[in-house]
């Protein structure tokens, strides 16, 4: 039988751990503060905020949320960025992405100060991660090593395989890995035989975006699986495919019309892994929890300079 990562019991375990600091901080004048800049109306945006928003409330954070119209432009949310870099109450800034079209992203994070980069996308910060250097890490993969060390699955020396190579989840997992003395190779949409570099894998990360394109040809058996994937699955004849064995599913998507998948084949990891992350209930939980902890360790070296 292969393990089960629970995502969600680890980032309780992580925002306990958070909630001491958060009250010490408190204790000393003020709790942390995370400003969370959301253009526009995407409605999956609007949900990740929400629930950030939520975490940062549970946990004795303070939060706020700035919502620069649709048809803001890079100057108008360059101000705002500015602005929050300027607020001393202000520890974390989170520029929830996508932006729309107009406004050049690239420059919005840059504008962000290194200091209060909560989701540690600047490149001074991916800087910091390539030379090993303390700083915020990218949540999502920071949540993942967290994962694999909390429930002790070894990583030096082990062979990893990371499939996608964006800023956000690639390319910071493959130097985390890497700095945890795993042999790290990486993948993307021009890698030849990718199912059998990934079957090398003693620990295979799937951030494609591609609904369970990973399947029983890429995972050697008793590897440990990590799917980033989120794909939302609409049409029946998929659904019916992909989750062929489990009614539960089956009956989530007649009641809510669509439902959600990882990139790698569920069954498939079930099947084969030694050790995997469930979707939903692996990955995802863990992604809020590191932006807790982010904007946490940032109040808490901004508060040691003042
Ligand atoms: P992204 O920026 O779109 O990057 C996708 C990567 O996958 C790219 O490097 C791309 O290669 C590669 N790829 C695409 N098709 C491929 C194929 N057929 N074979 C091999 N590689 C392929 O995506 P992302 O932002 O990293 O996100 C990846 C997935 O993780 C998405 O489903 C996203 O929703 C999910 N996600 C989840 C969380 C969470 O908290 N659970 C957080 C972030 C992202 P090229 O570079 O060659 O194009």
């Amino acid at each position: 039988m292969a393990l089960v990562l629970d995502g969600n019991r680890t980032r309780d375990e992580i925002l306990a751990e958070l909630g001491p600091r958060v009250a010490a901080l408190a204790a000393a004048g003020r709790p942390p503060g995370l400003a969370v800049v959301l253009v526009g109306h995407n409605p999956a945006s609007e949900i990740y905020v929400r629930n950030k928003i939520k975490a940062s409330a549970a946990l004795g954070i303070h939060s706020e949320t700035l919502t620069p119209p649709e048809s803001a432009s890079t100057e108008d949310v360059l101000r705002v960025v500015e602005e929050l870099n300027r607020r001393p109450e202000i520890d974390g800034i989170l520029v929830q992405l996508p932006l729309p079209a107009q406004v050049d992203a690239k420059r919005v994070l840059l504008a962000i100060s290194p200091d209060k980069d909560a989701d540690g996308l600047h490149p001074a910060n991916a800087g910091r991660l390539m030379a090993n250097l303390p700083g915020p890490r990218a949540c999502t993969p920071a949540g993942i090593l967290e994962l694999l060390k909390r429930y002790r699955l070894p990583i030096a020396g082990k062979r990893a395989v990371v499939v996608g190579r964006s800023d956000i989840v690639g390319k910071p997992m493959a130097m985390l890995l890497l700095h945890e003395n795993a042999t790290v190779t990486m993948c993307h949409s021009k890698t030849p035989d990718l199912a059998g570099v990934c079957r090398e894998a003693d620990i295979l990360v799937a951030a494609i975006g591609r609904a369970a394109m990973v399947d029983r040809h890429f995972i050697k058996p008793g590897a440990t699986v990590i799917d980033v994937g989120m794909n939302r699955l609409e049409r029946a004849e998929d659904v019916a495919r992909v989750f062929r064995n489990s009614p539960e599913k089956l009956a989530v998507f007649e009641k809510r019309g669509s439902v959600l998948v990882g990139d790698v084949d569920p069954a498939a990891m079930a099947e084969c892994a030694g050790a995997y992350t469930p979707v939903p209930g692996g990955v995802g939980p863990l992604t809020i929890a590191m932006l807790m902890a982010n904007t946490v360790a940032a109040a808490e070296r901004r508060s040691a300079l003042c």
